[in-house]
């Protein structure tokens, strides 16, 4: 049994608390905050900035800890998953997805999911538990070690974006996603600055506030339906948050303006929400509030009860909100084939069939083609 502690996920306060308890001042929590976050060192020894005696007390009672990755896996289109097991056996995903300009990790906050999105693959797990804050700070960490991406760049990396959207709903587990995304925004440390940091939300109503005040970060809301009829369907959240109360709040987000819009995600599936007639509600529903629509073509998994609608469909919805004045992309799949896409998260290993992988495969190949040539919409 591990009897030392661990220091990844503690506060600046909490760390000087742990040094002066042992006879260490205060300015040697933040050398090992930049050993820590900065330089992404694991071993004292490493740590030259301390003296010895310093090193080898630390070394007695504490370890820089991460998680281990069970599973490594990479998609055709550069995606990469993995699974990530901690202490007590369970395991999340995390997802890593680069693109040109950028690259953003996808950051789970909680084992399994309370929420039972009738679409999303993770909805079909139960909640087994919260993550601890070292345990959502540990995914960034280790993506990190396995990108290779320390000391912490100043630009050009490989993290440059985090979103709060793998498994579990965050607002539900906002007193461990806020102190770990406080030591994720440091400055000194890891260094993701606010504005690249967007968490969504199923449209927990009562914490929608308070992550605005506390984290300032973006926000993104699983919208998917115009309508209550349809949304308490698909989100049953939806029966206790009704959309008028939801609009209410993404009004009331704090910090939220033309240049800090709140992001409505909306998943595409065939006959039930994707019709003319919702874009143009969706137009109406969300009139006087700072957002962009983020189109999310559905995302399959093995036994879904739902279909992507063909692209003249997404298509024609997109064109309807756009021209109502909204940004309105439709975000190209990314790791569809490993199930690293919107919603296909899962801790227990699950496959699609091979013929579906093939499929999914030459699709992101053609996007990608399309993408060289220089044709892609977005
Ligand atoms: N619980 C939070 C965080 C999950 S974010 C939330 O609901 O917002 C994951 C995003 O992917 C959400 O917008 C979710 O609704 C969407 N999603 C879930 N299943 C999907 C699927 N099969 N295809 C496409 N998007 C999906």
């Amino acid at each position: 049994m591990e009897d030392r502690r661990n220091l990844i996920g503690l506060s600046r306060a909490q760390l000087e608390a742990e040094l002066a308890a042992i006879g260490l001042e205060k300015f040697r929590a933040r050398q090992l905050w930049h050993w820590i976050y900065f330089r992404g060192a694991t071993d004292f020894a490493a740590m030259t900035t301390l003296a010895k005696s310093a090193r080898a007390a630390l070394a007695e009672r504490f370890f820089v800890g991460r998680p281990e990755a069970s599973r490594d896996m990479q998609s055709i289109d550069g995606t990469r998953k993995w699974l990530l097991k901690w202490g007590d056996g369970q395991e999340v995903e995390c997802v890593h997805i680069p693109e040109t300009d950028r690259g953003t990790l996808c950051v789970s906050s909680q084992v399994g999911c309370t929420l039972t999105c009738r679409f999303c693959h993770t909805g079909t797990q139960k909640l087994v538990r919260n993550l601890a804050p070292d345990e959502i700070v540990g995914q960034v960490l280790l993506a990190r070690d396995k990108l290779g991406e320390w000391p912490s760049p100043d630009d050009g990396r490989q993290i440059s974006n985090i979103v709060m959207m793998g498994m579990g709903e965050p607002l539900y587990n906002l007193d461990n996603v806020i102190p770990a995304l406080k030591i994720v925004m440091d400055g000194e440390g890891i260094s993701i600055s606010k504005r690249r940091i967007t968490l969504s939300t199923a449209g927990v109503v009562p914490q929608m506030k308070r992550c605005g005040q506390e984290l300032g970060v973006n926000l993104a809301v699983s919208l998917h339906a115009v309508t209550d009829e349809i949304r308490d369907r698909i989100v049953p959240l939806n029966k206790k948050y009704p959309i008028a109360e939801l609009m209410q709040a993404c009004r009331d987000y704090p910090g939220a303006n033309n240049a800090r819009r709140i992001t409505f995600e909306y998943v595409m599936l065939k006959g039930v929400n994707d019709s003319p007639a919702d874009a143009r509600a969706l137009v109406r529903l969300i009139r006087g509030i700072p957002a962009k629509i983020n189109l999310i073509p559905f995302n399959p998994w093995p036994g879904a009860p739902f279909e992507c609608p063909d692209d003249r469909a997404i298509k024609a919805f997109a064109d309807i909100v756009f021209e109502a004045g909204y940004a309105a992309p439709v975000r190209t799949p990314r790791g569809r084939d490993i199930l690293a896409a919107c919603g296909q998260l899962k801790s227990d290993s699950q496959k699609l069939r091979k013929s579906e992988v093939l499929r999914l495969q030459a699709e992101a190949a053609a996007v990608q083609a399309a993408k060289e040539a220089g044709l892609a919409l977005s």
